[in-house]
């Protein structure tokens, strides 16, 4: 370590949302390292105690110290995805019309061709996307592991650290083929002993548990119909021993509810509950079938729902009840869910869906614009257990920004949440994770986008044999 000085970003002029306190209409956030240090009303000076900085303007700086005009721009907390699979970058498109069951049965030979190569390509391109449209923190779920076919793991970590967002990597697996009354072929699932062994090697190779830390891992079984019950407790011993985090789908389909009830006798959340499956350290995909006792369930033992209104909407899955679990008290973030269920979903885009779909079903005052930004920032951040370091703009946490362009064609807006909100996503004018640029006027800096496109389009082909 150097006692060279933090590096300082200052932003100024912007509509502050903190999301947690109240709103600033024009004020700073000042950044120093990788935390924010300060955030208020008016110019930064008062806070700035001589600070030499390269002086005002937009972008400027000296190289330690960059002052960022923010006039016309709303500053959010950087987003929190909290379901995704990147692998499906490389195979979106696939049975448009299908049901989930449908969609899988029909992509799991495909999936099953997958190596290193195609992870790596799919996952900067999905990564890239996701940053490129104000996303800082983002999970992903894999859970395909095909015999001798390279570190898919390590393959996603990779894509990550280059793009620069903050990554909780899930360690996924399937052990219940058709041959035991699955829904995969054979060819994709592992065997128990070799998915607990390559989970735990996991977790001692990358997860950081510490403040600030860029990269945790989770512990992540796929769905009730693809696991055994064996399986599933296991993970939990194994997550529980270690302290990281469980994830898993539930209650997404009613064909699931059926499945669930056949060959368990219950329905998915009963399922859960009854395997340790539900508390404080699980965060749940989807959670659209929910009857009565389970939503007062997820919010006695604090378990979160990832919420992927576009993905529930493509497979028509059904509507989550996101304002039941909010008014219980539970934790809800949003996903994009991978990109063949949701082909190239972003996850602000999510924010107006999760509010349109509640309206839809449960009328205009379910889910307000405020409410669905932090679904998107500080819910996302809790059923991460990060809710102390991201999530909202507040002295002391991460310096996590969003900055979105809120002049041009949205300016015709008053109330900037509503711009953001209602219609098309505003352009970014600068995206901090901890404090480092990944994306500036719209274009991600820490690798080219062109590159990352690229990257995702030969995936594509490499897994589909595509011309
Ligand atoms: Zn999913």
């Amino acid at each position: 370590m150097t006692d060279r000085p933090l590096r300082r970003v200052i932003i100024e002029n912007a509509y502050i949302v903190p999301v947690a306190g109240a709103e600033i209409p024009s004020g700073h956030v000042v950044i120093e390292g990788d935390r924010i240090v300060a955030v208020g009303p008016g110019p930064a000076d008062a806070v700035l105690d001589g600070v030499t900085d390269g002086g005002s303007g937009g972008g400027s700086g000296d190289g330690d110290s960059e002052r960022i005009d923010g006039s016309g721009c709303l500053a959010t907390p950087g987003l929190v995805n909290t379901h995704h699979h990147l692998y499906q970058w490389a195979a979106q498109g696939v049975t448009p019309d299908g049901t989930l069951f449908e969609w899988l049965v029909a992509s799991y030979p495909l999936w099953a061709g997958m190596d290193a190569e195609v992870v790596h390509g799919a996952a900067t391109a999905g990564l890239a996307w996701l940053a490129m449209s104000g996303c800082t923190t983002t999970t992903d779920h894999h859970y395909v592991f095909p015999k001798g076919r390279g570190d898919l793991f390590d393959a996603e970590i990779e894509a990550a650290r280059r793009i620069g967002v903050r990554f909780h990597p899930c360690r996924g697996s399937m052990d219940r083929g058709r041959s035991k009354g699955g829904l995969p072929p054979d060819e994709v699932v592992e065997e128990p002993d070799a998915i607990l062994a390559a989970t735990e090697d996991a977790i001692r190779k990358y997860h950081d548990p510490s403040f600030g830390s860029m990269l945790r891992v989770a512990v992540a079984p796929c769905s009730p119909f693809s696991v055994s019950g064996e399986l599933m407790v296991w993970s939990a011993e194994l997550a529980r021993s270690h302290g990281v985090r469980l994830h898993t789908h539930i209650a997404e389909t009613q064909d699931e509810d059926q499945h669930c009830v056949e060959q368990f006798g219950v329905l998915p959340v009963e399922y859960l509950d009854r395997l340790g499956w539900l508390g404080p350290d699980v965060w749940l995909a989807h959670a659209v079938h929910l009857t009565d006792k389970d939503v007062q369930r997820f919010a006695e033992t604090g378990t979160g729902t990832a919420h992927c209104p576009s993905s529930n909407g493509r497979l028509g899955a059904g509507i989550a009840r996101v304002c039941d679990l909010l008014r219980a008290g539970a934790p809800v973030g949003l996903g994009v869910d991978g990109a063949a269920s949701s082909e190239m979903t972003t996850l602000a885009g999510e924010i107006r869906m999760a509010m349109l779909m509640q309206r839809a079903r449960y009328g205009p005052r379910a889910l307000t614009a405020r409410q669905a930004l932090e679904l998107a920032t500080l819910g996302g951040a809790r059923c991460l257990g990060r809710g102390a370091e991201i999530g909202t703009l507040e002295p002391g946490k991460l310096a996590d920004v969003a900055l979105w362009r809120l002049d041009g064609f949205f300016a015709a807006i008053d109330d900037p949440v509503v711009a953001f909100a209602y219609g098309r996503t505003p352009p970014l004018a600068r995206l901090l994770a901890g404090g480092r640029t990944l994306v500036e006027d719209g274009e991600l800096r820490t690798v080219s986008g062109a590159e990352a496109a690229r990257a995702g389009a030969a995936a594509h082909r490499r897994l589909t044999g595509a011309a």
